[in-house]
């Protein structure tokens, strides 16, 4: 069990228990595989929240998939979004043509997302869709389509399974939440 305490002494909160996040991904994996059988997936993972939850997804995938990893950031150190988006690692592979879908961790005001999509529809792939772990439906600020959403969840900020705050959580195998901090 990887530690579960930071450096501030609070200990999280379980949101989504590691089971339930398996099984959920083992149903969006069968809905992924329906809609794509017999094509190759270009799969782009959005880092760094994504990254766990890519790369347990895409072993559920029963086609050929291509790995893809954009890097974006929008958070900084803070828990609220700048609407900014910066790319901090780009993808140098030609998308024109591919049947694209991007991994995102959590969408929360949908900027981030609408940002990548925008800029992943520019290199003309045949199609593009979006999968999210996460979503926070009362935060949308901005009209975007999330195919195929993991979890609906209210507004709490929350930490583990790829997700950070400040840097720590990543490694926790659930989803989960700190008291008293948000
Ligand atoms: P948006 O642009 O949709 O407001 O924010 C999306 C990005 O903000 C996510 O990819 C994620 O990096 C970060 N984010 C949004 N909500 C949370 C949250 O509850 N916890 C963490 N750790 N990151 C979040």
């Amino acid at each position: 069990m990887p530690t579960s305490k930071h450096e501030s002494g609070k200990s999280p909160k379980v949101l989504i228990p590691e089971v339930k996040l398996q099984a959920r991904l083992t149903e969006l994996a069968h809905e992924i595989a329906a809609d794509y059988r017999g094509k190759e997936i270009t799969a782009i993972c959005i880092l760094k929240g994504s990254f766990i939850f890519f790369a347990d997804i895409i072993r559920k995938l029963d086609q050929p998939v291509v790995c893809e990893f954009l890097g974006v950031s929008s958070y900084g150190n803070r828990k609220v979004t700048s609407g900014e988006v910066k790319v901090t690692l780009d993808i140098n592979e030609p998308l024109e043509g591919k049947h694209v879908i991007v991994f995102e961790d959590i969408v929360d005001s949908g900027l981030t997302l609408s940002y990548i999509l925008n800029m992943i529809k520019t290199r003309q792939p045949a199609s593009l869709r979006c999968c999210s772990l996460l979503m926070k439906p009362d935060s949308m600020k901005v009209d975007v389509d999330v195919d195929y959403v993991g979890f609906k969840i209210g507004n709490e900020f929350v930490i583990g399974y790829g997700l950070d705050y400040a840097g720590a959580y990543r490694g926790l195998p659930y989803i989960g939440y700190l008291e008293h901090d948000h």
